[in-house]
């Protein structure tokens, strides 16, 4: 019997584990695929925004102003990289009044230190923009992460606390009894639990609903992106927005954290709730969106695009509630931007509702802190050290990126590791460089391989239906696996 589950190992349902993680309870997270930050937590923009966007007295305006304060110092306790570059919204001659409306509603939101810009000033923060700019909002405590990063991080701490995760398990059905939460039946059977938290993203609707709890709904609408080579970085060094549109917070270009450049996201209605396939017309439509903001960007540089689907709830707000129906049953619903900079803030408000069910008694002794090794940021004495240590770190795997075979070899072990290639990818940037893994992706297939004692044949990119090698040429044919 679990205290509690979470159904989600993204942004959301991370978070709230690693905040439960500080409490005596046994708390199980189910994720249908293999690895943390599956959806909506990997393809966003990695902004932690101000918190001037969301309407006065909403949730969201609420919970954004409180997780962007929250992120400096989580950010210094977990090792993830933050990057405070501040955030700016640029308008035109003739629509200055709309800076003036969202400089209102940031400060009716509580963000500080907000100021309108005059053109030269944007001019000589931005040398690169559109000369036509007339004036921009300016939010200084706007930020950068990598959202995967963040949501790995409160993952591997909650682990290292006694929380479990189990990937490729997807919930099927939620049991209760005499309306109280009994558990929930999944693709790998049945799991008992006293509270559940539906942290399912852009699926949360239908499982409240199979849940029989209050109903809601969620739209899903999709962002595509383009990714720009890090020779770039600097080129862009504020998130700029242009001016809002009643459905999103427009086409923007930002640095990433790790130094690139992304234009986008699209905003596009669709059907189907896993469609995250980018489009010739969609990634034409972020070009030509990104040069109004910047006319001279090098669209030559582009190394990448994805997209993302946003969870829209239709009546606009989070949907964060204990159901008055189903005893046991909390939704983190509808969690749309500005989800990521919330979720340290949702986590908390989700700690009070499982207070309200069942009682919460601290741990004496928890962990807080992770440190990661990232040794290309060191200088070089250090990283001689550790190649001392362990040949594995002076070996380069990935020359894009520097990354060594040690590296790539620790994140295939400890706590919520990585089991497939993208999840290297991401906890290592060992193929998310220029070449994006032409060169070292049978490098890395043999480590995988021989670290998770599995043929070549079994290593996948990403989960189950994503192999890469179908079997040798030689003797058997294709298909025969040795
Ligand atoms: C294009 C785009 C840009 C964005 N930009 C920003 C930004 O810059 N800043 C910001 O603050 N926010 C941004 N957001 C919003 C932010 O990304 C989301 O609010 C946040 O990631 C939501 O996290 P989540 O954990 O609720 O959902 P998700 O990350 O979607 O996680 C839900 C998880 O539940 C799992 N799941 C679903 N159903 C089941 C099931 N039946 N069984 C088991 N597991 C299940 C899924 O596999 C998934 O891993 C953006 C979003 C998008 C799409």
């Amino acid at each position: 019997m679990h205290d509690v589950i979470i159904i989600g190992a993204g942004i959301v349902g991370c978070a709230a584990a690693y905040s439960l993680s500080k409490y005596k309870l046994r708390v199980l997270v189910v994720e249908q695929g293999p690895d943390v930050a599956m959806a909506a937590s990997r393809a966003n923009s990695g902004i932690i925004h101000a918190g001037y966007d969301p309407p006065p007295g909403t949730l969201m305006a609420d919970l954004n102003v409180q997780g962007n304060a929250m992120y400096p110092d989580l950010c210094r306790k977990l090792d993830v990289p933050f990057r405070n570059n501040g955030s700016l919204v640029v308008a035109r001659e003739g629509e200055e009044e709309q800076l003036e409306e969202l400089l209102r509603r940031g400060r009716a939101n509580g963000v500080p230190d907000l100021a309108i810009l005059g053109r030269d000033e944007v001019l000589n923060r931005e040398p690169n923009i559109a000369k036509d700019v007339a004036a921009a909002l300016y939010a200084p405590t706007a930020g950068l992460i990598s959202p995967w990063e963040m949501t790995l991080a409160f993952a591997q701490v909650a682990a290292v606390n006694g929380v479990t995760f189990r990937f490729n398990t997807r919930v099927t059905g939620v049991l209760t009894e005499d309306d109280r939460i009994a558990g929930l039946e999944t693709t790998a059977g049945r799991l008992a639990a006293r509270v559940v938290i539906n942290a399912a993203g852009v699926h949360a609707d239908l499982l409240a609903h199979m849940a029989g709890a209050e109903r809601y709904e969620i739209l899903p609408r999709k962002g595509q992106y383009l990714l720009l080579d890090k020779e770039l970085d600097g080129w862009v060094k504020h998130t700029v927005f242009p001016l809002p549109n009643p459905k999103s917070k427009g086409v923007l270009v930002l640095p990433t954290v790790d130094g690139n450049i992304l234009a986008g996201p699209t905003a596009e209605d669709i059907l189907d709730r896993e469609d995250n396939s980018t489009t010739r017309e969609g990634l034409a439509r972020v070009r030509e969106s990104a040069l109004q903001l910047f006319p001279d960007l090098p669209l030559n540089r582009v190394i990448s695009s994805f997209a993302g689907i946003r969870a829209v709830p239709v009546d606009g707000d989070f949907i964060i509630r204990s159901s008055a129906r189903i005893w046991g049953w909390i939704d983190a619903g509808g969690i749309q931007s500005p989800g990521l900079t919330a979720a340290p803030a949702i986590a908390d408000k989700l700690i009070r509702l499982v207070a309200g069910l069942i009682p919460l008694q601290p741990r004496e002794e928890h962990h807080d802190r992770r440190s990661t090794l990232r040794l290309r940021e060191l200088p070089l004495q250090e990283r001689q050290r550790w190649i001392q240590r362990n040949p594995l770190y002076g070996r380069i795997i990935c020359r894009c990126e520097g990354v060594s075979e040690g590296e790539i070899v620790d994140a295939l072990h400890g706590p919520v590791s990585a089991t497939t290639l993208d999840g290297v990818k991401q906890r290592t940037r060992a193929g998310a460089g220029r070449c994006q893994g032409g060169f070292c992706q049978p490098r890395l297939l043999t480590i995988v391989a021989r670290e998770l004692g599995i043929s070549p044949c079994a290593v996948t990119k990403a989960g189950p239906g994503s192999p890469l090698v179908a079997g040798r040429l030689n003797k058997g044919g294709a298909g025969d696996e040795e």
